[in-house]
């Protein structure tokens, strides 16, 4: 899953333009390019089972450019794996590690759906198109791609660099949970830095983007399923009690609840970063509900938004339904699904028990169907903060960067889970209209692949001299 800021549209831009032409003929470029369409045209989509030839082909170049067998670890995991590498520092920051991470599997794309081969890297109007040129295929290439560069180039960290690449990120995770327990030892360190989040949402004309997006926080998914039970009987003799009713009835009760409102020190700062660049009433209640989280007014705006109602509190709702046998007979039984995206710090128990609570009937069954990861905000740290606001000057100077929480589903939640803050920093600025991860004929701009090393490039470089 690829998970990317999305401001209101910018009113004013910044009198900023971009500073740097990186191309194929950038240093490493070419080398970059080759392991992008290598990458791209693996299926590495669940029951394809490639990413362990990906893994394969990545140690290979991984060794190949200086980096020492036993630093290369291709760990195989079911049918996929993970691929951990150490890139050696001189110990001099006497601090811990970082860690790097992508992921390696692809969601599956099928060639009749597609214009043309999703499994083919294609370059077309100045972009590349295929299944993963977006997610996460750039941001694995780009990690790798500077990885070889630097080592090229003779520099030393002062610190331990780790690359944890998962093989099942789009479906279980059980790579990159395995990747924090399992194989800790390979992959602990101070925090993580993911390529799979983080980057800026581009206007539609292509100007300068009005902020830069880092993930710092991802909510809690959980899934119930509720169900009420009851003997049923011939449609002819109706009863009181009735399955159907009875769940109608818990729904529309969660249907009108609203979770408390919550605000953390993150999206305080989401929200004081972009109010002022949203237009009308939605920016306003933006920059009210920065300043004050039970501003009433604000909270009834933002909560008027699919895109901003998940950023202000805990959100639960209906998405599937079954009930009933036979049109000539009583429910024997109703099932609803109702997903939740849990704020960090309020917890799936509590707001197991709110969502019973506000049902209040004893005969509605519920059990949970996901296996929730809880994880809290990562702490906004002046150090990174540092190091990912020069990279992103590379591409476009004083560009502000501001954190985000997203609704949950990258590898950043199983790091942070494992106490390892993480942050999504990758370098991709694209156009709304042109992102199409998961879906059809995916793409990114040929100058975005090129954007991407450089900032990998400056990042590593300055978070680890
Ligand atoms: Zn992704």
């Amino acid at each position: 899953m690829l998970k990317q800021l999305i401001t209101g549209a910018a009113l004013l831009s910044a009198a900023t333009a971009p500073t740097l032409a990186a191309d194929i003929n950038m240093p490493f470029g070419q080398v970059g390019f080759e392991i992008y369409r290598t990458a791209v045209e693996m299926r590495t989509a669940k029951g394809h089972e490639q990413v362990p030839l990906l893994m394969d082909y990545l140690s290979k170049k991984f060794i190949s450019g200086g980096f020492a067998a036993e630093d290369v670890h291709t760990l195989p995991i079911g049918k996929t794996g993970a691929l951990v590498v150490r890139y050696r520092g001189d110990g001099s920051s006497g601090k811990k590690p970082i860690s790097i991470s992508a992921h390696m599997d692809v969601v599956d794309a099928l060639r009749k759906d597609w214009t043309e081969d999703p499994y083919k890297l294609i370059e077309k109007d100045g972009f590349y198109i295929g299944r993963g040129t977006l997610d996460n295929k750039a941001g694995l290439t780009a990690v790798t791609t500077v990885f070889l560069r630097l080592k090229a180039e003779g520099w030393v960290p002062n610190r331990d660099l780790i690359i944890a690449f998962s093989g099942d990120e789009e479906t279980s995770m059980a790579s990159t949970k395995a990747l924090v327990s399992e194989f800790r030892a390979l992959t602990d360190s101070e925090f993580m830095l993911n390529s799979d989040a983080g980057g800026g949402l581009l206007p539609e004309d292509g100007s300068t983007p009005p902020a830069y997006g880092m993930q710092a926080a991802e909510k809690t998914y959980v899934t119930y399923t509720l169900t009420v039970r009851n003997p049923g009987g011939h449609s002819s003799r109706p009863r009181d009690d009735n399955a159907i009713y009875d769940l109608a009835d818990a729904l529309r009760k969660i249907q009108a609840y609203r979770f408390p409102v919550r605000q953390n020190e993150l999206t305080k700062a989401f929200f004081e970063g972009t109010g002022p660049t949203t237009p009308g009433a939605m920016g306003k209640a933006m920059t009210a509900f920065a300043k004050n989280p039970k501003d009433q007014d604000a909270i009834k705006t933002l909560r008027t938004s699919s895109d901003y109602v998940g950023t202000i509190g805990t959100t639960c709702v209906a998405t599937m339904l079954s009930a009933g046998h036979a049109e000539n007979a009583l429910p024997q039984s109703a099932t609803a699904t109702v997903n939740c995206r849990v704020f960090p710090g309020e917890g799936v128990q509590n707001t197991e028990n709110t969502l019973k609570k506000i049902v209040g009937n004893e005969a509605v069954e519920f059990e949970m169907i996901s296996d929730p990861v809880e994880s809290d905000a990562s702490p906004l740290r002046a150090d990174i903060l540092a190091a990912v606001q020069q990279a992103v000057d590379a591409k476009y100077p004083n560009l502000k960067i501001i954190p985000s929480m997203s609704s949950g589903g990258t590898d950043g939640m199983h790091f942070r889970a494992a106490g390892i803050p993480s942050y999504g920093v990758n370098g991709i600025y694209i156009k709304s209209s042109d992102r199409f991860a998961h879906g059809l004929n995916e793409r990114l701009p040929v100058v975005a692949l090129y954007d991407n090393f450089e900032h990998w490039y400056v990042l590593l470089k300055a978070i680890a001299s």
